[in-house]
């Protein structure tokens, strides 16, 4: 039973536990600790993820109140991995905690960021002022220890090491209390107005809140979801290449908002390589080395810190929940919130596609937006307005008339450029010129452009009629080929007119079916057959050079040779298989014919009798020498021509 072990002070590391009982026992050899408190002859205790809590609670007396639980949540630093770690990690890394095991648990959070060694203990010369007053002894606390944590978050001033434990041969002693190792140092404090100080601190804040909280419901796909969310919105999201974002881009301006010398700093440099750093492995890669100060400077470049990342809710809506105000000017309710009917589309520009949104309100009135929304000012900002509807027709109507108002006044009551006015009058068959003034009806090229994405009913009409037409006059063609050929068409109406578009989409046309046939095989190969024996003869015919009877040979000779053929190896014409069987040559059967129709062909023209060399180049035969039938077939033959011209 250990009695003297010591009760924790607040955010107490568990090291400085081990650190104060030793000062208390002032024992003289290095192991005795371990030893006593979990019965190893280990040296050292781990800062980070200590081993062997089970033993020690085990030995420890009830009225401490300890258990393996409270040590955990309370004295190590689990807490700061607890949110960005899978469950199976977490229940493993808390199992080896609790038993012997403690490597594994150094190799299941090791990333290029080091866990803490009694060489990087720190302290806060504040809060060691503090704590002597109030514990009278410091002590080492959690939060200085967690790595990227430079300046106390209570104090707001830099943390310090002592070079105590440094000096030679201070190591092999392995437990320092803070008592014993600290001096006495004038604090630095944090200047906010410095970017790198001002993020040292917004890191140590965020470490220090995630220490306190016990039920956080964050986990690796809860982040990767809001990282996903919020890239998206922001422009980051990539449309051609197989990964979801543009990491290149992203990693640009990560870099211009860090600078390097905070990153390396901090141990997160970011390697050239795109696919080889923590921020792609951030986003992509399984959470095998990614520390939590990784996910702190990617929360704190996209603008939250953990506490308000943690309260995003999921697939938010890019321009917030609605209602969303009516920004028809005249309308009772302009401003106020009356629409609940948004459609939310992306934006084609390429490489930034950013979310769009048409909301449409009852009074008629119909605008777009450009998200994602930022502030709630950013809703009542419109981008174009696409109708106008009945109330704002009307107010237009009743201003036009009206003498005493100037059209810049007019402009300004409406919310719509006076060019757009002017097309609206027009488009509505108000009087040209208005009564007391001098303005004439715009240009029909100007009625048809508008200004901005405005249109009115006459563009959507001819945008409409050369639609159909298009349709009309290319029976059987597809959507594809129609945009291709009619782009500006397709493109307008895809843009402002999509609803209609999609219901007057040129008829697909009819697919064609091969219509089937009940092939008569018997009759199919007996034509073939008699086909085969027919063109046999053609090919024989010594009036024709001599060319070797094969199946290809006589197959090339059909009208769709190619798919009887076919057939044929597919064992659908037996007859014209065994008639081919009997009429195909070997080499050695066409060289003997070739050889007696050469010997045909010098005996039908009278030429004189060639030399032997000659005759047997001529017939081919001189490539054949090894072939007995053949030497035969050469030798009668050309005796026959000696013959013949001995008998001339
Ligand atoms: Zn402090
Ligand atoms: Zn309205």
């Amino acid at each position: 039973m250990i009695t003297c072990f010591p009760d924790p002070h607040p955010d107490e590391i568990f090291y400085s536990l081990c650190a104060r009982y030793a000062n208390r026992m002032k024992y003289s050899a290095k192991t005795a600790v371990t030893r006593d408190l979990f019965g190893s002859n280990a040296p050292l205790v781990n800062i980070a993820f200590p081993s062997r809590l089970g033993t020690l609670v085990a030995n420890l007396p009830f009225f401490q109140h300890y258990t393996v639980d409270r040590l955990i949540d309370d004295h190590t630093l689990f807490p700061v991995f607890r949110p960005f770690l899978s469950s199976a990690r977490l229940s493993d890394i808390r199992e080896n905690m609790v038993g012997t095991n403690y490597s594994s648990v150094y190799t299941r959070v090791s990333t290029s960021i080091p866990l803490p060694n009694t060489e990087h203990l720190r302290f806060c010369p504040l809060c060691v002022e503090d704590d002597r007053i109030r514990w009278k002894e410091c002590y080492w606390h959690r939060v200085h220890q967690i790595p990227g944590v430079k300046v106390c978050p209570i104090h707001r001033v830099f943390l310090q090491r002592t070079c105590n434990i440094t000096r030679k041969g201070w190591h092999e002693y392995g437990f320092f209390s803070a008592e014993s190792v600290v001096e006495q140092t004038s604090p630095m404090e944090v200047d906010c107005s410095d970017f790198c100080q001002s993020a040292l601190l917004k890191v140590a804040l965020d470490f220090a809140w995630l220490l306190n909280q016990h039920d956080l419901s964050c986990n690796p796909t809860f982040l990767r979801e809001r990282y996903e969310m919020i890239l998206t919105d922001r422009g980051f999201a990539n449309r051609t290449s197989h990964e979801k974002f543009d990491i290149h881009r992203l990693m640009q301006e990560f870099k211009k908002y860090y600078p390097a010398h905070l990153l390396s700093m901090l141990s997160c440099e970011l390697t050239e390589h795109e696919r080889n750093n923590w921020l792609h492995r951030l986003l992509y890669g399984n959470n095998h080395q990614i520390h939590p100060l990784h996910h702190l400077l990617l929360i704190h470049f996209l603008g939250y810190n953990v506490e308000t990342f943690n309260h995003l809710s999921g697939r938010r809506n890019p321009f917030g929940n609605g209602p969303w105000p009516c920004l028809n000017p005249v309308s009772q309710h302009y401003r106020q919130r009356v629409i609940n009917d948004c459609s939310i589309s992306k934006t084609t520009l390429r490489g930034n596609r950013r979310p769009k949104g048409v909301f449409w309100c009852e009074c008629g009135f119909v605008y777009s937006r450009i998200g994602p929304d930022t502030c709630e000012e950013d809703s009542f900002k419109i981008k174009y307005i696409l109708q106008v509807g009945p109330v704002w027709e009307e107010a237009l109507r009743r201003l036009w008339d009206d003498p005493t108002i100037s059209l810049r006044e007019m402009a300004k009551r409406l919310g719509l450029g006076r060019p757009a006015l002017q097309c609206q009058a027009t488009r509505l068959g108000l009087s040209f010129p208005r009564p007391g003034g001098l303005l004439l009806q715009p240009s029909l090229k100007k009625q048809i452009h508008l200004n901005g994405g405005l249109f009115n009913d006459q563009t959507r009409d001819h945008y409409r009629g050369s639609w159909l037409r298009a349709i009309q006059e290319n029976p059987g063609i597809r959507v594809k080929a129609l945009q291709k050929k009619y782009r500006q068409v397709y493109r307008w109406l895809y843009t402002h007119d999509r609803h209609w578009q999609k219901e007057h989409l040129p008829p697909r046309p009819q697919v064609r079916r091969t219509p089937v046939h009940f092939i008569n095989w018997d009759e199919r190969d007996r034509q073939t057959a008699k086909a085969v024996e027919e063109i046999v003869l053609q090919i024989k015919d010594p009036n024709n050079a001599p060319e070797r009877i094969t199946k290809i040979s006589i197959f090339k000779r059909m009208e769709d040779g190619e798919s009887l053929l076919r057939y044929l190896y597919g064992g659908k014409l037996p007859l014209t298989e065994k008639m081919l069987n009997n009429v195909i040559e070997s080499a050695e059967e066409f060289m003997i014919r070739r050889i007696w129709w050469m010997r045909d062909r010098y005996l039908r023209e009278k030429l004189a009798l060639p030399m032997r060399s000659i005759f047997a180049r001529q017939t081919g035969a001189e490539n054949y020498k090894p072939s007995s039938k053949i030497r035969e077939a050469f030798e009668t033959a050309f005796q026959s021509l000696e013959a013949a011209s001995t008998q001339k």
